[in-house]
């Protein structure tokens, strides 16, 4: 535990001077004596001007600083990260605070390792005497602002309170209003109190009317809203703008019958947080009583529009009663058949009716040819509809595609051997709407009366290919016996030199990275909860004799799951999980350059995919598509902590249960191959959550 071996309390001279200097530096020249800091709250702020992240929060911090430096008692000093001289001179010229000179980058490299700096913005704060308050100064900053002076731990927990408070003593003044204002606005700049709200239903709107998902919404949702007024319904809808350009606010705000709160009013993105917004459009609905009664009726709204109000428990269960009796009376000609359009196409073009195909076993592939994961699971699909229709002629598969020009349409559909909705079909909209589709590739399989079996048949090709056929639950639970006959003769526990601190456990598992060897397996692992450790069988058993030789595979290629990034301090966390949630890339690009989420950089988290992939899902069974943090060289690696818990993903409807599990972070190996090897992965910034994926023990 060498981590807890550090001193807390420094000494400024030693830790700022060095033997030619006993000051520091501010951006006009002046140098000013160290000992002129004694006394006074410090906060040590690392950055470097090529890093987004720290560009984007230094003005923060720039307002923050002008407002507590006139107590007196505040100073700031600059630790760069810069390459070079000009590039620090540039970056601290914005700073209205100290620096350590760049030329002395001994000293420099001396605070990042004393204060183990991993990554970039980092601010720690010191209290008057020398002593370590908190290295969490980015988050705490984002958090509070100002008012997290003198940011003892003792402030953050009564601001924390606070919040709690409020959250329990939540009314719609207590959510729209500031200190200085208790009014919100119209588009003619109108001000009107909050009050006249109080007592309806009010639907916040967070917008950011750049983002394409948002602009589509208001849309929909100016309809919806006009014809709940017209009804003369209690209900009402205050923005929450989101946007940093003032003219794309006051467009949405004009084209909106609405209110809204102010353009960049501090309130927004206190918002942002309070309701741990994770997507947008996000429409949350504030009861008459100031309570929230839903936390995002944005879906409920595309789907079911202006019917979907007043959004209470009872409405929502009326719509899923509705949705079911749908469900239940779906056929294929219900889905396929629109109008005149009562055909499919096959490979030279001719036209198969709809008709032909009911009493089949058909899969609707949505897909295209610019998204990467797409690309990469069509052959997997090819492989396993080949497999399939040998034993089964009653099984057919038709493309949907997302492709956005005729000719890589073509290209694409050259590829596969089933047939398909012709090019730029107008039945791809209802589709979309019905099964849901906000990600591709998506897999519906439809069973022979034309009822949806599944939506998740992607994943269980993954898993199981031909052999998920017909991908029914009775299926998957022949397919289960199967597992547990395949681990017949395994010990439920055992002992193993890889992992001495504890007993691992045999465990039913969907996709993991052995601790052993390293490569991957799947079906059974053993393994410690506590740790967060994984052995294949083989790697498990290894002396035993009666080697087991089915039901893991090392070579790493068939992962399932969906990849869901969870920032850390330090890095994203990759999730996997057996439900397909659609990896938002846009989303999560512009909710972490809309906020200081997160306090490290994360570099470049794009997969290989192209940057237009609006929803990819990586398929990626290696830990090589999110990003790492600027580590710089000198750094050691620090463990993992401050989880901030904020998901960046659409939550899965049912296994949400297996995704709150994040919390949990203990490793205490003593192995220090597989320690060594741990911490490899978190350098990279980068885990595999292993326990979030769904596992069944044994016994
Ligand atoms: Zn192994
Ligand atoms: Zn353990």
């Amino acid at each position: 535990m060498e981590d807890n071996v550090e001193v807390d309390v420094h000494d400024l001279q030693s830790l700022f001077s060095s033997t030619q200097r006993d000051y520091l530096i501010r951006n006009n020249g002046d140098q000013i004596a160290i000992s002129t800091l004694n006394g006074k709250k410090l906060g040590l702020y690392f950055s470097a001007s090529w890093c987004p992240p720290c560009q984007r929060f230094t003005p923060n911090l720039v307002d923050i600083y002008n407002e507590l430096v006139v107590k007196g008692d505040f100073e700031i000093i600059f630790v760069s990260a810069d390459e070079d001289e000009e590039s620090f001179t540039g970056y601290f010229s914005k700073m209205p605070w100290l620096a350590v000179p760049f030329s002395d980058s001994q000293t420099r490299e001396a605070l990042d390792k004393c204060f183990k700096v991993n990554g970039i913005p980092h601010l720690v704060f010191l209290d008057e005497n020398g002593k370590l308050l908190s290295d969490r100064g980015v988050e705490i900053i984002g958090e509070y602002g100002s008012e997290g002076y003198p940011f003892t731990s003792e402030r953050v927990k009564e601001l924390k309170d606070q919040e709690e408070e409020a959250k329990k003593n939540q009314s719609l003044r207590s959510i729209l209003e500031s200190p200085s204002r208790d009014f919100i606005v119209k588009a003619n700049g109108n001000k009107v109190p909050i009050t006249e709200l109080e007592g309806k239903i009010v639907g916040l709107y967070f917008v950011l009317s750049t983002f394409k998902k948002s602009s589509d919404f208001t849309s929909t949702l100016v309809k919806v809203y006009n014809e709940l007024k017209a009804k003369e319904s209690n209900f009402e809808i205050v923005m929450i703008p989101l946007d940093d350009n003032e003219e794309a606010f006051q467009k949405e705000l004009d084209s909106a019958p609405w209110f809204s709160l102010p353009f960049k009013d501090k309130k927004c993105e206190k918002l942002v947080r309070y309701f741990e917004l994770s997507t947008l459009p996000t429409l949350v609905i504030i009861g008459p009583d100031g309570k929230t009664l839903h936390p995002n009726v944005a879906d409920a709204i595309e789907e079911h529009g202006a019917n979907a109000y007043p959004f209470t428990p009872d409405k929502f269960s009326e719509l899923e009663k509705i949705e079911k009796a749908r469900q239940e009376a779906q056929t294929l000609e219900s889905v396929l058949v629109s109008g005149d359009l009562d055909f499919v196409v096959g490979k030279d073009g001719i036209k198969i009716p709809v008709s032909d195909l009911v009493g089949k076993h058909i899969l609707l592939y949505f897909s295209a040819h610019w998204c990467p994961p797409c690309r990469a699971f069509t052959p997997k699909l090819v492989e396993t509809y080949n497999e399939i229709k040998s034993k089964h002629d009653e099984f057919e598969v038709i493309f949907i595609s997302s492709d956005r020009d005729q000719a890589s349409y073509e290209e694409y559909y050259a590829t596969m051997p089933w047939l398909a909705l012709p090019y730029n079909d107008k039945r791809k909209q209802s589709l979309s709407r019905i099964f849901k589709v906000n990600g591709i590739p998506l897999l519906v399989a439809l069973g022979p009366t034309g009822k949806t079996i599944t939506t998740e048949t992607r994943g269980l090709i993954m898993l199981h290919g031909a052999e998920a056929f017909p991908f029914t639950d009775e299926r998957l639970s022949e397919i289960e016996a199967g597992f547990a006959e395949m681990a017949k003769g395994w010990v439920d526990k055992v002992k193993s030199d890889l992992h001495e601190d504890h007993e691992l456990v045999l465990t039913r598992s969907q996709v993991y990275t052995c601790d052993g060897c390293d490569k991957e397996g799947k079906i059974w692992a053993y393994n410690c909860e506590e740790c967060n450790f994984d052995l294949h069988p083989e790697c498990a058993l290894k002396e035993d004799k009666g080697k087991p030789n089915e039901g893991w595979v090392c070579d790493g290629e068939d992962a399932t799951g969906t990849q869901v990034l969870i920032p850390v301090n330090g890095g994203m966390i990759e999730l996997y999980i057996s439900k397909q949630v659609t990896r938002d890339q846009q989303m999560i690009d512009t909710l972490m350059e809309k906020f200081n989420i997160f306090s490290k950089h994360i570099e470049q988290m794009k997969t290989e995919g192209s940057p237009n992939c609006s929803n990819p899902w990586s398929e990626n069974s290696s830990l090589v598509s999110a990003g790492s943090t600027h580590v710089s060289p000198t750094q050691s690696i620090d463990k993992p902590t401050n989880l901030l818990g904020y998901a960046i993903s659409e939550q899965p409807k049912e296994h949400t249960k297996s995704m709150q599990k994040i919390g949990k972070y203990h490793y205490q190996s003593k192995n220090l191959v597989i320690e060594r090897k741990r911490r490899d992965r978190i350098r990279e910034g980068l885990f595999a959550l292993r326990a979030s994926v769904p596992k069944i023990s044994k016994v």
